[in-house]
């Protein structure tokens, strides 16, 4: 989180090619383009600037961004005290006049392919004396870029004397650069018409016979792991286990194209442990070509290194499975010892600014006693840690029987050490009830899918890693689905979707046909 940083997103453009105002566009079904770019660097920088050119474009984004959560604030060009000119380094100058923070990352709503692991680049510990670029071709390239207020009197100099290009202005205040090579298509991708916004966001949104729309989908690509946690094999390996199935990346990135052209914004790599699956990297980089919003992955950390690399492939959130401190405990519960390895990517990720989340199943007879030092623990650090009520499988029922923690209880505990539910939970937020307290950076989340249905919020679909659809985790069947082509994808999906019931009915003890949560990923 780049709490001193202000990020200002340049909605002044005339959108002459597109016909309608750019951050107002809305492919069919999704989020308008300001929206989106809000959702990508919100959570990661302490001010977000929407720069327009004057206070009738100011309405509009008003109006559109009325009850966005973000720390927002929209600011006209036109307030400049100068003679402004329609030109790019106006909005830059507004922003950098107007921003809280001394410095102050600048991009255009457009610039479509921006994302905050790319943006972060010129973030790391530079010279904040002077501004910050990404170089293409040995060129500086304008957008994004970072400035200071020290900065304002050259940049409002230039606009005096209408030398009005950014990347001039760049070289002449001798940024410091980023080789932006690795990340040139995204850097130059626009979306400046139609065609841009379908090729990048082309989408037939689908909905269920609910009226929900189905927009977040959990990937399975691997049954294998590299732990044998308790709560999914309580009994050892049964038999049929033997033969563990995984998904291969031609299919994979079938899937990903036709779920993307459906209109699904976030995806989640798990299994199984996902990063034994070799190509688990290749495949977040082409959710990320392929335009997902937030690229997740859940993971018990043993394999990852270098998780920079992971980043830089498009990862956007990481959760972690880790269900207690103690090294004895981790390794009854996992059959692992190493512990602090899970640990050490944890810190690693909140180092890199990566969106993180811990997942803590609750065990009666273990676990449940953790509670405080667990919150000790994630509470000073930039995280959500996450007590998930143990679920029934067809392989655990008397295991969860014994362990399970209802969330009523866990809850009750959370507000005896002192935490407050922080926001009610709304219909875009995820499943899990939030509880913070003003003093501490991290966050506690709960999800209690037995004792608190959310299914009326349900968007998502899963696929296992044998390639069938399931329509809720707590569901009887796996469909089958022709994966030889995207539109036979799209087709079976939008068949099987008619199926999809209202909510699940675990609480009357139906728990469906998943024997343990490694074929599915929860
Ligand atoms: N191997 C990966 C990992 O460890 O995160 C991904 C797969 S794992 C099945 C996904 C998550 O499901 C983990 O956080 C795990 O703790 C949780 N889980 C597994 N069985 C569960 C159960 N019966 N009830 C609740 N959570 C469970």
């Amino acid at each position: 989180m780049h709490e001193n940083v202000s990020v200002a997103i340049l909605c002044g453009g005339r959108s002459s090619r597109l016909g309608s105002d750019k951050g107002l566009f809305r492919p069919l079904g999704e989020k308008s383009l300001v929206s989106r770019m809000i959702a990508r660097m919100g959570d990661h920088f302490g001010e977000i600037l929407i720069v327009c050119k004057n206070e009738e474009q100011a309405d509009l984004y008003r109006e559109e961004l009325n009850g966005n959560s973000a720390p927002l604030r929209i600011v006209c060009d036109s307030d400049l005290p100068y003679n402004y000119k329609d030109a790019a380094l106006c909005g830059v100058a507004t922003a950098v006049a107007s921003a809280k923070n001394s410095r102050c990352l600048v991009f255009p709503v457009d610039q479509i392919g921006l994302r905050f692991h790319i943006a972060n680049k010129l973030l790391q510990p530079t010279d904040s004396t002077k501004p910050a670029c990404f170089t293409l071709g040995g060129d500086h390239f304008p957008f994004p870029a970072v400035f200071s207020k020290t900065h304002l009197p050259r940049i409002r100099h230039a606009i005096e004397v209408g030398a009005l290009s950014v990347r001039h202005l760049l070289e002449d205040l001798n940024a410091t650069v980023v080789d932006g090579q690795p990340f040139a298509a995204d850097l130059e991708a626009n979306g400046n018409t139609h065609s841009d916004y379908e090729n990048y966001f082309g989408t037939k949104p689908l909905f269920d016979p609910h009226g929900r729309r189905m927009l977040y989908l959990r990937l399975s690509v691997t049954e294998a792991c590299n732990m044998a946690c308790q709560y999914c094999l309580p009994k050892g390996f049964p038999e049929w286990y033997r033969h563990k199935a995984r998904m291969d990346l031609p299919t994979l990135t079938t899937m990903l194209t036709a779920f993307r052209q459906m209109g699904f914004e976030k995806v989640r790599f798990t299994g199984g442990e996902p990063t034994v699956f070799p190509q688990l990297k290749e495949a977040i980089t082409r959710a990320r070509v392929l335009g997902f919003e937030e690229i997740c992955m859940t993971t018990n950390g043993l394999l990852i290194n270098d998780l920079e690399s992971w980043l830089d492939a498009g990862l956007t959130q990481i959760n972690v499975s880790m269900d207690t401190l103690d090294p004895k405990k981790f390794q009854t519960i996992t059959g692992s010892k190493d512990l602090q390895k899970v640990l050490n990517v944890i810190d690693d990720a909140c180092a890199l600014g990566l969106k993180t989340k811990v997942n803590t199943v609750l065990l009666r007879s273990s676990t449940y006693e953790d509670i405080p030092s667990l919150l000790d623990w994630a509470l000073c650090r930039p995280l959500t840690l996450r007590f998930i009520e143990l679920m029934p499988t067809g392989l655990n029922m008397s295991f969860h029987n014994s362990e399970r923690v209802d969330g009523s209880e866990i809850a009750a505990r959370l507000h005896s050490l002192g935490l407050a539910q922080s926001r009610i939970n709304n219909p875009t937020a995820g499943p899990e009830t939030v509880y913070s307290s003003p003093e501490h950076v991290g966050k506690i989340g709960l999800i209690n899918p037995i004792s608190c249905n959310f299914c009326d919020r349900c968007n998502r679909l899963r696929i296992t890693a044998r390639g069938e659809l399931k329509l809720c985790l707590f569901g009887q069947n796996n469909l089958p689905l022709d994966l030889s082509s995207t539109k036979s994808v799209d087709r079976g999906v939008r068949q099987a979707i008619e199926a999809k019931r209202d909510r699940h009915y675990l609480e009357k003890g139906e728990i469906g046909n998943v024997a343990t949560f490694r074929t599915i990923g929860g």
